[in-house]
């Protein structure tokens, strides 16, 4: 029986390429990730693109609804994130909802009290942070991958070098927390560059 082979799409170095997020602690590392392969990039809110809903229960089905409606919308193709942190102690919560926590005034020192307060004195300090990219084409054509990183939680909340969650987090071999140690240290081992090393390898060049 003949075997089918997946087709993956490559992305070639001056192709404009749209960074389909609003966050900017988000974009600032996405493009960091990208910008050393060739790629022009441009934000969704440069293009004046709206911002999706996210209904879907997962990281990747969220990334793909976002990464589907900017390459949609800009004919171009486009480059998603969805993330989340994740407390063991808290059955995996905040995870896909962790955007919500903040409120509607992004307030992610109100969303790290609430992990606090959640956690109370539970043995349990397990956290990890979970990184969905998703490459879509206008075409409707999309490749999605997953990256994770290991960690615990830590309270007070120190440094403000990171974004979101990241004072509250201490990775795996790290003694300083996402917001206290050199962003390059994060960006080499993070949730998102571990999505993006495959990302590279599966569709850049
Ligand atoms: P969403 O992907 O737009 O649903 O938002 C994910 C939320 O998860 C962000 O607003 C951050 O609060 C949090 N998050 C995702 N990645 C990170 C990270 O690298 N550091 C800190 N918080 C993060």
């Amino acid at each position: 029986m003949a075997k089918r082979l997946e087709m993956t799409r490559r992305l070639q170095p001056g192709t404009r390429l749209v960074l389909a997020s609003h966050n900017p602690g988000k974009l600032r590392e996405i493009a960091g990730l990208v910008a050393p392969h060739g790629v022009d990039v441009v934000s969704a809110g440069e293009l004046g693109l709206p911002e999706p809903e996210e209904p879907a229960p997962d990281f990747a089905g969220n990334a793909r609804i976002k990464a589907l409606a900017a390459a949609l919308a800009s004919g171009l193709p486009s480059l998603a994130d969805d993330s989340g942190f994740c407390v063991s102690a808290l059955g995996g919560a905040p995870g896909v909802v962790s955007a919500r926590w903040a409120g509607p005034d992004k307030d992610f020192g109100l969303a790290m009290a609430r992990v606090n307060l959640e956690m109370g004195d539970a043995a349990d300090r397990a956290a990890w942070f979970i990184s969905a990219l998703c490459l879509a084409w206008p075409d409707g054509h999309t490749e999605t991958f997953e990256g994770r990183v290991d960690g615990v939680c830590v309270w007070p909340p120190r440094g403000a070098r990171g974004f979101g969650y990241d004072p509250m987090f201490v990775a795996e071999g790290e003694t300083g927390t996402y917001g206290e140690i050199d962003p390059a240290r994060k960006q080499a081992t993070s949730h998102r560059a571990r999505a993006f090393a495959q990302l590279l390898a599966a569709c850049f060049g």
